[in-house]
């Protein structure tokens, strides 16, 4: 239904270094966020190779079943830069030498007083019927020409002068076709420890307001879904958030541009708390997160890396009989390691980590991925088991997370 308000419109990107993964197709990213930030949609997206007849098959194809179609790349003056012929060919025409266009390189010569070779000619054959963009910035000439009833629009590929022909020339006339469109409204809420198929089952029933679109996009470790709705429609996108807002609960911790490490420094800010570490399988991976933030040291009192049993009983006062006995990776090590970084650092709360990160080490009572985390405060000390899957940066990855998270959900609940 939303869809039918919107133009189709298409995007090409003309390249063989795209096609075997040479370089990664931006201009594609580029204009699709650009389009959607403006209130316009790309409905689909290809690559072609430098080849004449692909090319051309590609813009009839789109042409025949889109309002407008995109096209970068191809544009240069080289022997592979065929993307006019091919347009020509699509439309039925023949390139000519355009006039607007050779002054246009002629005058780039002049400024940067370089001869005109006839090689750099090439790029003013355009196919017949082409209306010039202007590109203050290079010596392509990005042009527009109609295909049935689409339009399509040539630009360069190199990625900055696309996107000042995209923002000067290609925005502002499907702005004059289609008319002004707001942005379309769109939150992203961030939740961690929800599996993506069980958020799916939980949202399923949930009554959504028709307009809002939900996507769920994973970034690993965090889960994200992304709630849309067409332009003017704001309210009903809020109302939309506050029902997954509810449903998901604890398992939201930022929402739009916030991260975790924001969260847990403002949470400590807010609390007057200060923190202290303890890590053994995340190597600091957990206080180079927390240090990272401009003014950490208003709340981050240190952090010990203890990687062996010795340290442990060394830097943190596990006692080594308590080691031998439990094992490093276990809850009651984890505990005394929080124990023991808050007493010795005097901080407010201490979080340690101790697992078994992999490939190596485990065993059928502690598999590869088993973590132990511990937090510590003036009250108590818990320890949470955690079996993490994936390889060792993985297991690293979600174990820093994990008790960020966890750091988090104790600070709210103070
Ligand atoms: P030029 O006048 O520079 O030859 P052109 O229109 O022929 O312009 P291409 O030769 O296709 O452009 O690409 C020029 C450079 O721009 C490439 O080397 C590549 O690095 C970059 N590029 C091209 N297409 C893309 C794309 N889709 N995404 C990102 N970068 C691209
Ligand atoms: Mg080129």
């Amino acid at each position: 239904v939303v869809n039918e308000l919107f133009p189709k419109i298409a995007v090409l990107s003309v390249g063989n270094e795209l096609l075997c993964g040479e370089v990664v197709d931006t201009n594609a990213s580029h204009i699709e966020a650009t389009l959607f930030d403006h209130g316009f949609r790309v409905g689909e997206t290809r690559s072609v190779g430098d080849d004449r007849d692909a090319i051309a098959e590609a813009l009839a194809a789109l042409a025949a079943r889109s309002d407008a179609v995109i096209v970068t790349g191809g544009l240069g003056p080289t022997e592979d830069d065929v993307t006019a012929a091919a347009a020509a060919d699509a439309c039925g025409t023949r390139v000519i030498l355009n006039p607007e266009a050779l002054a246009h390189l002629a005058e780039f010569a002049r400024r940067l007083k370089r001869e005109l070779h006839p090689e750099n000619e090439r790029q003013a054959l355009l196919p017949e019927g082409a209306t010039l963009f202007d590109n203050p910035l290079g010596t392509a000439c990005g042009f527009t020409l109609r295909l049935d009833e689409a339009t399509l629009y040539f630009l360069p590929g190199v990625p900055y002068e696309m996107e000042r022909m995209l923002e000067e020339s290609v925005l502002p006339s499907l702005v004059r076709r289609y008319g002004h469109r707001g942005a379309m409204p769109r939150t992203t809420l961030k939740l961690f420890g929800l599996p993506e198929a069980d958020c799916g089952a939980l949202l399923k029933e949930l009554p959504l307001p028709p307009e809002v679109e939900l996507a769920y996009c994973v970034r690993f470790p965090e889960l994200h879904l992304i709630l849309r709705a067409p332009a003017g429609c704001l309210d009903t996108l809020k109302r939309g958030a506050a029902l997954v807002r509810e449903r998901v609960g604890k398992h939201l911790f930022a929402e739009d541009g916030e991260t975790m490490d924001a969260v847990v420094a403002a949470l400590l800010l807010k609390n007057k708390a200060t923190l202290s570490l303890a890590e053994s399988c995340t190597g600091g991976m957990i206080a180079a997160r927390i240090t990272s933030r401009a003014g950490s040291s208003a709340y981050f009192l240190e952090g010990a890396v203890t990687y062996s049993n010795h340290a442990k009983s060394r830097l943190l006062q596990v006692p080594a009989k308590l080691i031998e006995a439990k094992g490093a990776v276990s809850a009651e090590v984890a505990c005394a390691m929080a124990s023991g970084s808050r007493r010795l650092s005097g901080s407010t709360v201490a979080v340690s980590v101790t697992g078994i990160a992999g490939p190596d080490g485990g065993s059928a009572e502690k598999p590869v991925g088993t973590v132990f985390i511990g937090l510590a405060d003036a009250s108590r000390c818990e320890a949470k088991k955690c079996l993490f899957p994936g390889d060792r940066e993985r297991v690293r990855q979600l174990t820093a997370f994990t008790a960020l998270d966890l750091l988090r959900s104790h600070l709210i609940s103070r």
